[in-house]
């Protein structure tokens, strides 16, 4: 079997890893030189909406996936005519929106963050009436890792996020310019949530509708980039983690859906609110390569693939750590004990993702002693390691 990625990132190229022991291969549309799945497949390069290259990707593959979600929809589209799409192209849609997502979480009674559209000023001042201040204005498509966002204090602070993101209005044009690269379709006022965490749930759907659903995972960002995961989040009620398997079944099987679902919750107040979805494989997932009896890649394959799912189970606490424009000598982090090295093969730039760090070990105390000593060796932790993240 061959599947066609669009993409042809380090997701991609962890997919081709996991594929290889199954006999599966790949092909990765991808229009950058670079595309770091490329050592792992065929790297077809073009751009994503290049209708010779779909047309090329349909009939060389018996199926399609794709690995990260701001490839454009059209795409997933155009492939679905020939070729399986897994997730199915709908579950793309909704997640590239960030009001959708929000609306599609509500519909199926997942609490969210009040929210309320923004198309225009008057728009954002009757939405912060309604979700209050502080608030959060995101745009609604094209944001990741913390871009295109802005936090609202006060009501002086309208005019200046609204500017920011949609740039300023003019006599000659009243609408908004859009400042964010494809950028259409407004923005969202949401409240800030004054979360005691950040978490994450991801889960598998097979082609015959079996679920396995991953341990939650608790995730610290920095910059809006994911820095930190530790998996099983540690102190978790056992309440909660199961209110996030029901809600990851919920959207899976609203969509219908087809391999690898992640969703992104706050913690607050004993409760749990969905931020966002992704509807691919995810970086709070990086873990489950040594930490779970199958990785969230293996899986992903296998549904794509039309096989079936495999254990979910963790095989003890684990952490994954990103390397983020940084490399660390892999040499002193393997000496470790439990410590894994992985490289993406990216040239190193700031702000980038070069590769990750996972650690595991039998109890949290060990996985905290084995954090300290990452650190020692210049992999980069989250200011709040420090201070013990076992020992709240
Ligand atoms: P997002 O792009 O929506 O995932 O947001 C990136 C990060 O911004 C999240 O991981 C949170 O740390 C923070 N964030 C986003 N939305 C909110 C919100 N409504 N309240 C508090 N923090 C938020």
């Amino acid at each position: 079997m061959r599947i066609g990625v669009l993409g042809g990132g380090q997701l991609g190229r962890m997919l081709g890893l996991a594929g290889l022991p199954l006999g599966v291969q790949f092909t990765f549309l991808d229009p950058s030189e670079e595309a770091c799945a490329a050592a792992v497949g065929r790297h077809l390069r073009a751009a994503y909406t290049d209708p010779e290259a779909l047309h090329e990707l349909a009939r060389t593959c018996e199926r399609a996936t794709y690995e990260f979600e701001n490839v454009p929809f059209q795409a997933t589209a155009e492939l679905v005519r020939s070729v399986p799409v897994y997730p199915p192209p709908p579950a793309l849609e909704v997640a590239q929106d960030r009001l959708r997502e929000k609306e599609f979480f509500r519909s199926l009674g997942i609490p969210t963050a009040e929210f309320a559209a923004v198309d225009s000023l008057e728009d954002l001042e009757a939405a912060v009436d309604h979700v209050g201040l502080p608030a959060v204005l995101k745009t609604r498509r094209m944001g990741y890792d913390g871009k295109g966002q802005r936090i609202l204090m006060a009501p002086e602070d309208l005019q200046a996020a609204w500017e920011a993101l949609t740039g300023p209005r003019t006599e000659s044009s009243p609408l908004p310019t859009p400042r964010v690269e494809g950028l259409s379709g407004g923005l969202l006022a949401e409240a800030l949530v004054p979360f005691r965490r950040e978490l994450s749930v991801l889960a598998a759907r097979d082609s015959w509708g079996e679920v396995v659903c991953y341990p939650v995972v608790e995730n610290h960002h920095e910059g809006g980039i994911l820095r930190l995961s530790l998996a099983p989040a540690p102190d978790l009620d056992p309440a909660l983690e199961e209110l996030a398997h029901a809600y990851a079944r919920r959207a899976l099987e609203a969509l219908d859906y087809v391999g690898v679902l992640c969703v992104e919750l706050f913690e607050v107040d004993g409760r749990l609110l969905a931020n966002e979805m992704a509807p691919r494989v995810h970086n709070s997932g990086h873990w489950t390569i040594e930490g779970a009896c199958t990785s969230q890649f293996a899986n992903h394959v296998r549904a794509v693939a039309g096989l079936p799912l495999g254990s979910p189970r963790p095989r003890g606490w684990c952490a994954m750590v990103n390397l983020i424009g940084h490399r660390p000598d892999p040499a002193a982090v393997l000496r470790v004990p439990g410590a894994s090295f992985h490289w993406y093969g990216k040239a190193v730039r700031p702000g980038r993702k070069v590769g990750h760090v996972t650690v595991c070990a039998d109890r949290p105390e060990q996985l905290a002693e084995r954090l300290d000593q990452l650190r020692r060796c210049g992999v980069p932790l989250p200011a709040r390691a420090a201070a013990g993240l076992f020992r709240r």
